[in-house]
């Protein structure tokens, strides 16, 4: 698992107010770390310059390896960066095709025992229901035909797929139901000293189920 190390980190979009004011985070290898804080925060944000997805104004991010070493996140390369660290979003897109295309998408090079082992690892084992399209597993089911409860952990095994060391979830629950939300988080914490995991919500119970909690914006 990888660690981070947000370090007076500055970010405001073009013609915007600030979106992130000297903002400094620090989340150890292998934890969960529950991200909250009123809309407009900047929690969103912070997920994205985290995925290298915008460049901060000023600040630092480094990332720790368990055994102490630490890297600039700009200096590491871009294919192996986009496998350790992955985001689920709150609608992370599903394309046209099976959840097995997905998956092919996300990893071309990925096998269906691959494919198999994140679904189950997400909380959707094989044989765990009888899909709609009457294949036994999941892999062949239309990607846009999963419920809300059902896409979200799709999208999560999507990001195990790439065996990430860092997972950032950005209000992933967010339109869940109780029992949805519970599949998901289950499966989360089964991801526990083997993926260091920053949850975004502004929902008490996901927050519930991080080690500890960092409030943005206060
Ligand atoms: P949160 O996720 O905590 O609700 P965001 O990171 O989405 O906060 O937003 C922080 C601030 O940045 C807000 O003022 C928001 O309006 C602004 N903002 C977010 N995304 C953009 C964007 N793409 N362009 C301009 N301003 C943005
Ligand atoms: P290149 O591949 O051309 O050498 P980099 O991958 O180093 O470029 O950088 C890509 C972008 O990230 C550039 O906009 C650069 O300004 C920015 N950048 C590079 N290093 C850092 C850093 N340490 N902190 C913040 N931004 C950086």
């Amino acid at each position: 698992p990888l660690g981070v190390d947000v370090r007076d980190v500055e970010f405001t979009y073009d013609g915007g107010t600030p979106a992130l004011r000297r903002t400094s985070l620090s989340v150890a290898p292998g934890e969960h770390v529950g991200i909250s804080g009123p809309s407009g925060a900047g929690k969103t944000t912070l997920a994205r310059l985290l995925l290298r997805l915008w460049v901060p104004d000023s600040g630092t991010i480094t990332f720790a390896s368990g055994d102490g070493r630490t890297v600039d996140s700009w200096a590491l390369p871009e294919p192996s960066f986009r496998r350790m660290v992955t985001l689920v979003e709150q609608d992370s897109p599903v394309f046209h095709g099976s959840v097995l295309d997905n998956m092919h998408l996300a990893d071309p090079a990925a096998t269906e025992e691959d494919v198999l082992d994140a679904l189950d690892r997400a909380g959707l084992p094989l044989g765990g229901k009888r899909w709609t399209s009457g294949v036994d597993t999941l892999i062949g089911e239309q990607g846009m035909s999963l419920s809300g409860g059902e896409r979200a952990r799709f999208c999560l095994a999507r990001a195990l797929l790439l065996k990430p060391k860092l997972l950032v979830l950005d209000e992933t629950t967010a339109s869940l139901d109780a029992a949805s939300e519970r599949a998901l988080l289950d499966a989360v914490s089964r991801l526990a000293g083997e993926t260091t995991v920053i949850t975004i919500s502004h929902r008490e119970s996901t927050l519930a189920a991080c080690d500890r909690r960092v409030q943005l914006g206060v």
